[in-house]
């Protein structure tokens, strides 16, 4: 593990913590899952599937924070975390140059001080390597447990199977991208190709007006894209109409504990208890733990989206999703509409939204894609990716923690691709005892933690 502040539960038998969690172990738990974003409802789905009893709170409504407009990409092949070691080459351009997708703010905040260090030192190979590792597996079992949704209740969210480009600016970027490409292969990633300018526009011909500006692409043809918000909104419909409660307009405060267990939420609108309680805030999740005296690795990386009605003439707006590696910015198509999205800045909570950036991301558009749209109604949108110094999710108990609290927070630029990944894990953690003889829990290194 690279944090050492984090410890994955159970250590031992998984009898041990089902009966810890659930004294009547014939009974299914009542769990109080905290977040309506794309990663607590995915958890909601998982336990309610499992048998559960949930209820569901957020301090707003589902998919209001990070999930709302992100970049809409399913990246399940391309899961390279931000910690890469060679991040260390580009760090004096993205920390000084004035058009860097990167910003730091350094503030009198202890927890980012540390995060930063932390991140620093994940930017290495063998971390690198692990991590890259575990969020194929991850991103693998997240896409199953999509798939499955998306066959069995037709769920209506501007899926399409796109498949992805990457584009490189240089020679240099190129070859180590084919290099990282290898090693997804050897770890059993989906096929991917290393492409020219000119076999990329034959796979995009949307970005033919560019082809002389990039050194060559990786395309990844099975990856996917929709609109993540739309998701959380299903299933929100799905969860209810199965008898999930919701409670919206409902801050969680803090956690009331009693002898080593979390029993109730509490909320200005009254106290809701339950046998086990799933964190799954998003960046607010770090407060919440440390209210408890624990910590959880998560800082805010905020991003930028922009969302623009995409023109149908042919060859103008991108059916494939594109990354440009250079600017890190990503593009979308969702239905009608092309989703534009990037930027990485450690400036704590803030969420203004700077005319400079939404220029910024406008600029690249038009460069790559000139004639997708207008770029007249914007829809710009700023969000806060929960993000663990090396990329991995935190998904189960905290060392030390209340025995029946969970966390599934941290996936960082991820989030959507890995939300039913993760969900499954934590409901494996609070599947009755029965289950272990069909399918054990995975070994403390197969569970994702930072
Ligand atoms: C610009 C940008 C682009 C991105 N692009 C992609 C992409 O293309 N693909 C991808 O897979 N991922 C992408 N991501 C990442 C992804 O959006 C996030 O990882 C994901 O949305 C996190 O989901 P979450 O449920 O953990 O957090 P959130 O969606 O933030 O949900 C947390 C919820 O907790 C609630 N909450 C917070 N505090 C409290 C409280 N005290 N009481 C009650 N409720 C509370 C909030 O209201 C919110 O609804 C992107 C992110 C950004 C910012």
């Amino acid at each position: 593990m690279g944090d050492g502040a984090i410890g994955i539960f159970p250590p031992g038998p998984f009898f041990l913590q089902w009966t810890a969690m659930n004294p009547h172990a014939d009974k299914p738990l009542h769990v109080c899952v905290l977040g309506a974003g794309i990663v607590g409802l995915a958890t909601a789905w998982q336990l309610h599937q499992q048998g559960h009893r949930v209820t569901v709170l957020d301090r707003a409504r589902a998919g209001s924070g990070a999930s709302a407009a992100n970049g809409a990409q399913l990246s399940y092949a391309y899961v390279q975390p931000l910690a890469d070691p060679g991040i260390w080459r580009q760090l004096p351009r993205l920390l000084l140059a004035d058009d860097s997708p990167l910003k730091l703010r350094l503030r009198p905040d202890l927890h980012q001080w540390v995060w930063g260090l932390q991140f620093l030192a994940a930017c290495r190979t063998p971390v690198s390597l692990r991590t890259t590792a575990s969020l194929l597996a991850l991103a693998a079992e997240s896409r199953a447990g999509f798939e499955r949704l998306m066959n069995e209740e037709r769920i209506q969210c501007d899926f399409s199977t796109t498949g992805k480009l990457v584009l490189y600016p240089d020679a240099t970027s190129f070859s180590s991208a084919r290099r990282q490409m290898q090693l997804q292969q050897a770890l059993g990633g989906s096929p991917q190709h290393a492409l020219s300018p000119i076999e990329s526009v034959a796979v995009e011909p949307a970005l033919a007006s560019y082809a002389g500006r990039f050194a060559g692409a990786v395309h990844t043809p099975g990856e996917c894209a929709a609109d993540c918000h739309k998701v959380c909104l299903e299933l929100q419909r799905l969860l209810q109409a199965r008898g999930v409660r919701f409670a919206f307009d409902t801050p969680v405060t803090q956690l009331r504990r009693s002898g080593g267990r979390v029993v109730a939420a509490e909320t200005p609108q009254g106290a809701i208890e339950a046998d086990a309680f799933v964190v799954a805030l998003g960046t607010a999740s770090h407060p919440l733990a440390r209210s408890l005296g624990l910590r959880v690795p998560v800082y805010p990386l905020k991003g930028y989206s922009l969302t623009v009605d995409a023109s149908d003439a042919p060859g103008a707006t991108p059916r494939v999703s594109v990354t440009d590696a250079a600017r890190k910015v990503v593009f979308a198509r969702i239905g009608q509409r092309l989703r534009v999205a990037g930027m990485a800045e450690l400036v704590g909570e803030d969420m203004s939204i700077p005319a400079d950036r939404v220029a910024s991301l406008v600029a690249t558009a038009r460069a790559l894609f000139p004639e997708a749209s207008r770029y007249e109604e914007l829809r710009p949108w700023a969000g806060l990716r929960p993000a663990t110094p090396t990329g991995l999710p935190v998904a189960g108990r905290l060392r030390g923690g209340p025995s029946n609290l969970l966390f599934n927070t941290g996936h960082g630029a991820l989030g959507f691709t890995l939300a039913f990944g993760s969900a499954q894990r934590i409901a494996a953690q609070l599947a009755p005892p029965r289950k272990v003889a069909i399918r054990p829990f995975p070994a403390a290194p197969a569970a994702c933690s930072a």
